[in-house]
């Protein structure tokens, strides 16, 4: 193991040897983290995958059209995470966390004692039932080497079946109609991403989709996915109603299962996800968890929630670090995400209440509007459609409580600032 080039000093004081289990977006500002606010101490990361932590985002994007090289995702370039003096293990996978004796044990054997660790596992892609699935000619989208794999299958298809109308599913899709590739989506669902706009958006969701020549069936369960009868090469869907679908490959992005296996075995509270603090610390004030894995109590939603994005995913992470250090500064970011479609750059901000006031400016006909979501005149969310700028700019006004008349956001008329 390489010393870490750093000097000791007051924060974290005390700690020798913190372990970081997961290698993504969330363990990797950990450790950076760490490192920045000056702890000195041990530090191991125990990660499965080959690769040094990276972002998740372009994988479904510009890395699955090939537009984009593997290098270009990593979070921290090799040389830099070498100066950070971290022992990482990998590729290797936690075991089991003792929590009397306070050891990490590995797949490969190996064990390490702490003052503290951070779990920051992720998820794995869903999978079908497999009751229904009767091919191996499915896959599914969650790392840089599921991705560089689903994108040459793509180059060389001509038709592509998705399972599931949810973020990953679309941009796969909207992925493969860039690249000439039919694409059939599949979605049990009435309308699109149904758990996280409301339907106005999803009917936009809708009618981008097939704009682009996608073909979208709603209210579509599968049946049966199996090897084409007559070309076992290609795949045939069958749905509830008796209906078949044919394509090269299909593709599933049915949600995420948070790997919660190590924490429930050690006894952690865990109920969708790691039950964490406004701190990130778990029922056991050694363990710490952030990101997609960390089910935590969120200041603006004003209730528990585990959030699968790309900023949460960094700055609980940095929340978490700084705490891990005794520098407790609470995670209360309002929650963001966004996802990129054909020609448009969605974001959702804050929360999309049921029985919000919506005010809408813009044209979503157009594909340029943004949709403020208001109860007594306060934004409790927003979803901006390829308007970026007035995203920001309802983040300063969320942020710093205003109030704002809903008439007024509407009339596009009159400047925002
Ligand atoms: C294809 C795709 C596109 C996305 N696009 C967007 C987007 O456009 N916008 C947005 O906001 N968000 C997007 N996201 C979500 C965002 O990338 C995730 O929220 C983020 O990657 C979560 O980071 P994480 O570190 O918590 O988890 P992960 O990235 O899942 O990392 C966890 C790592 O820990 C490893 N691990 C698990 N258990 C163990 C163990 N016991 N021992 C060792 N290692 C273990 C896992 O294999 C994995 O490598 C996208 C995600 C995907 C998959």
């Amino acid at each position: 193991m390489t010393e870490a080039p750093f000097q000791a000093g007051s924060v974290g004081a005390g700690l020798r040897t913190v372990v970081v289990i997961g290698g993504g977006q969330a363990a990797g500002w950990v450790v950076k983290t760490l490192r920045k606010e000056g702890f000195a101490g041990r530090l191991v990361m125990i990660a499965d995958e080959i690769h040094l932590p990276y972002e998740r985002p372009p994988l479904s994007k510009a890395v699955l059209s090939g537009e984009a090289g593997i290098e270009t995702v990593r979070l921290v370039a090799p040389d830099a995470f070498t100066a950070l003096g971290v022992e990482a293990w990998q590729p290797d996978y936690a075991t089991s966390i003792d929590r009397v004796r306070r050891v990490v044990r590995t797949q490969s054997g190996r064990e390490v004692e702490y003052d503290r660790v951070v779990i920051a596992t992720g998820g794995a892609a869903r999978r079908l039932p497999e009751s229904i699935v009767g091919t191996g000619n499915l896959r599914y989208l969650r790392t840089l080497d599921d991705a560089v794999a689903l994108g040459e299958q793509l180059r060389t298809s001509r038709r592509v079946l998705v399972v599931g109308g949810g973020w990953i599913g679309l941009e796969v899709a909207a992925t493969a109609r860039k690249l000439n590739v039919d694409a059939t989506i599949v979605e049990g669902a009435p309308r699109l991403c149904a758990r996280s706009v409301p339907p106005a958006v999803s009917d936009f969701l809708l009618e981008l989709h097939r704009a682009n020549g996608a073909d979208v069936r709603l209210g579509a369960s599968l049946a049966a996915l199996e090897d084409h009868p007559g070309d076992p090469g290609r795949v045939r869907a069958t749905l509830a109603d008796g209906s078949t679908l044919d394509a090269d490959f299909a593709v599933a992005g049915v949600g995420l299962a948070p790997h919660t296996s190590l924490a429930v075995a050690a006894g952690l509270h865990v109920d969708d996800g790691i039950v964490v603090d406004e701190y990130g610390m778990s029922d056991d004030a050694s363990i710490f968890a952030c990101g997609d894995v960390a089910n935590h109590p969120n200041a603006w939603l004003k209730r528990r929630v585990r959030l699968e994005s790309w900023a949460n995913a960094q700055n609980q992470a940095i929340a978490v670090a700084k705490a891990v250090l005794g520098v407790r500064s609470p995670y209360e970011e309002i929650p963001w995400f966004w996802s990129d479609q054909y020609d448009v750059n969605l974001q959702i901000l804050g929360d999309i209440p049921a029985d919000a006031e919506i005010a809408v400016r813009g044209d979503m006909a157009a594909r340029r509007a943004t949709l403020y979501f208001l109860k007594g005149g306060a934004i409790h969310g927003v979803i901006a459609i390829n308007t970026p700028r007035e995203l920001k700019l309802a983040r300063k006004w969320m942020s710093q409580g205003l109030t704002v008349d809903a008439a007024a956001l509407a009339d596009v008329g009159r400047a925002l600032a």
